[in-house]
């Protein structure tokens, strides 16, 4: 069902967005090649490749890869294959006639509906033979990995059907060529944790946001009817909606290679149709999942699971505890950009505003039907001599920009891993009463903003009112009013300064609720005694679970108040509970069962050993309000687990090391 959204959003999108000029070498590039304008469903271009001459003495002896699935149908056929079918076939039924241009469309759709079969994302036979042909030119490649090295192979695959069916495409043909190799295959949910690791829906929103604002560039869709209907005036009335009609025939065209029909079907439409199309396609890919400036410093972390597995992977045949030849892995477009966007690959991982990677984002290129990123290892006859590594994505020799290679397209295993490790910040930002530059702090509008703006966490302030209602504000006096001898009625007449009315705890999680990927922090401040502490205590947990959010995950409690820490450590076992105050050591706070502490900074240039102190005894370290670069740069060198600071954007520069 997203996907179909998705591509009725696209068809409306066709008349409502899209920005500026074509980029004359996005036009030169869908010219030399039409097809690239189906994007992540053009079929697997298997061009010529040479390899650059290893250094001397160096033999590949492993492989570690990912590999998308091989060409597959597209999405609900219903609205597309069988759309274009029915209004090109009702019109000729009703005595329309259609052009020779017609007529083919209507066998082409009609064919693949009829191979489509109802099953969306089905992997199509053509799929089949780029994974098996993709394995032997592996094979052929390097066969000292395959020949003289170990047998032992290793594939896993996404639970998708199209991507076991083209992991066992990829290890048959193995088979074939090496009987005696020893093939390993698995697939379950647990691997999705490094196989696929999808955008999030913070991302999606920030890229919605992001194509809708494009200024629009209106096509002129009269020619359509001119080319599929002898009378183009009455072909139109079977048109029902034309930004629909429009997509569905983009979408005939854009899998009909996958159906093994070579023929450039684009043709039926006119070239700035398909332009915008395949843009609004990629552009949204190449934000969603790559290292855009829009998107790239939230995205990046979501595949780190994936780069770390495949550096254990290779760690344990490089240190000699395993002897696999290689690892195979198996899965989605989504993951295969991002995993490229993380290692920093030339190409698919470059860092780009939206508007130039509109202009010169190799799409197609970069993420066809199998797409594959292969990472080919090195070793030299002699023992002192580094391993060394090179990277081809769709068989291509890629280079990582930001490293230096020793020789050509080969890098130091070592060089790389280190690069990568400074890839992801470990260090998390939290919006301090929410992201509230130009507006007000703990209003529902700031922690809005922390949560668009991609803020690992958002925190506000909780106070009780006299008749124990939970409100969020940061001092215990608004206006005249003493919030917690004050009742509810008397707080609400209270705005803060965008004009909000002072929000209840429950209204403010409403928001916190609409957003999985922003931690909400919540610090309950100090009361009159331990029995007021205590009310504040249960009825903020009742108000998170009312709104859904007892989760760990998704909360997190800091106070400077000894005993609410202590008691909340108590009632939410496995939940983060920082302490504010600063005048107790890592262990003391440990010993009595709280598991963090969130310090002014201060403290923490006087005791710098507490934060690896206080990991070490695996608690969590936060830290405010960090706003001043230095303090941020130092922050982040103790290695803290948190900063919080007024200043996301400013952190956020600096965690990533770009001021
Ligand atoms: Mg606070």
């Amino acid at each position: 069902m997203k996907r179909i959204l998705l591509f009725l959003a696209l068809a409306l999108a066709f008349t409502a967005a899209n920005a500026q000029q074509q980029s004359p070498q996005m036009v030169q590039f869908l010219k030399e090649f039409p097809q690239r304008a189906a994007f992540n469903t053009h079929s697997y271009e298997f061009i010529d490749v040479a390899d650059t001459p290893a250094p001397r003495g160096y033999r590949a002896f492993y492989i570690s890869h990912y590999g998308r699935h091989g060409s597959r149908s597209d999405w609900a056929g219903n609205y597309t294959y069988k759309l274009v079918r029915d209004i090109l076939a009702q019109a000729k039924a009703d005595g329309v006639a259609l052009t020779p241009a017609g007529d083919s469309l209507l066998r082409e759709s009609a064919y693949i509906f009829e191979k489509y079969d109802g099953m969306d994302g089905r992997l199509t036979p053509r799929g089949v033979r780029e994974h098996r042909q993709l394995a032997s030119r592996m094979y052929h490649r390097f066969p000292e990995v395959f020949k003289h090295g170990s047998k032992q192979i290793r594939a896993v695959s996404s639970t998708t059907p199209r991507c076991i069916v083209s992991m066992n495409g990829f290890t048959a043909q193995l088979l074939a060529l090496q009987p005696d190799l020893d093939m390993d295959l698995d697939t379950g949910e647990k691997f999705y944790a490094y196989i696929a690791q999808s955008e999030n829906g913070t991302i999606r929103a920030r890229t919605q946001k992001a194509l809708a604002e494009r200024p629009s560039r209106p096509v002129d869709a009269s020619s359509v009817y001119k080319t599929l209907f002898q009378d183009p005036e009455q072909g139109k009335k079977y048109v029902k909606n034309e930004g629909s009609f429009l997509y569905g025939i983009y979408a005939v065209a854009k899998v009909a290679e996958a159906f093994d029909i070579e023929d450039n079907l684009f043709r039926y439409l006119p070239f700035d149709a398909v332009y915008n199309f395949h843009e609004q396609q990629f552009l949204s890919a190449y934000l969603n999942e790559c290292n855009s400036e829009l998107n790239g410093d939230i995205r990046l972390p979501l595949n780190k699971p994936l780069v770390d597995t495949l550096i254990a992977q290779a760690d344990r045949v490089v240190n000699g505890s395993s002897d696999r030849a290689a690892d195979l892995i198996f899965g989605h477009d989504w993951p295969f950009l991002g995993l490229c966007s993380f290692l920093g690959l030339e190409g698919v991982g470059d860092r780009l505003a939206t508007e130039d990677a509109a202009a010169r984002w190799m799409a197609s290129w970069n993420c066809p039907f199998a797409a594959n990123l292969q990472i080919i290892f090195y070793r030299s006859r002699k023992e002192e001599d580094p391993v060394l590594v090179k990277f081809l994505v769709n068989e291509r020799e890629t280079a990582i920009p930001a490293l230096e290679p020793v020789q050509g397209p080969y890098y130091k295993w070592e060089d790389a891993k280190a690069y990568w490790a400074t890839r992801v910040p470990h260090t998390q930002i939290v919006a301090h009463r929410g992201h509230w530059k130009d507006n007000a702090q703990n209003s529902i509008a700031s922690l809005t903003k922390a949560q668009e703006f991609g803020c690992w966490g958002s925190e506000f302030d909780l106070h009780l009112t006299a008749d124990d209602v939970v409100v969020v504000n940061h001092d215990a006096i608004i206006g005249k009013t003493k919030i917690q001898t004050s009742p509810l009625k008397e707080v609400k007449a209270h705005s803060l300064k965008n004009g909000e009315k002072v929000s209840t705890l429950d209204e403010y999680l409403k928001q916190g609720a609409k957003n999985k990927d922003c931690v909400l922090v919540l610090e309950l401040k100090p009361h009159a005694n331990a029995q007021r502490e205590d009310i504040l205590i249960d009825k903020c947990l009742e108000a998170l679970k009312a709104n859904k959010l007892m989760d760990p995950k998704r909360i997190a409690f800091i106070s400077f108040s000894y005993h609410i820490c202590k008691e909340l450590a108590k009632k939410c076992p496995g939940y983060a509970v920082q302490y504010l105050e600063g005048d107790k050591s890592p262990a003391q706070v440990h010993a009595d069962g709280i598991n963090g502490i969130d310090y002014h900074y201060s403290y923490f240039k006087k005791h710098p050993e507490w934060v690896k102190k206080a990991q070490a005894l695996g608690m969590t370290v936060n830290v405010w309000t960090v706003d001043k670069e230095e303090d941020i740069r130092l922050m982040r060198d103790l290695g803290v687990d948190q900063i919080t600071t007024n200043d996301p954007a400013l952190t956020r520069e600096i965690l990533f090391g770009r001021k």
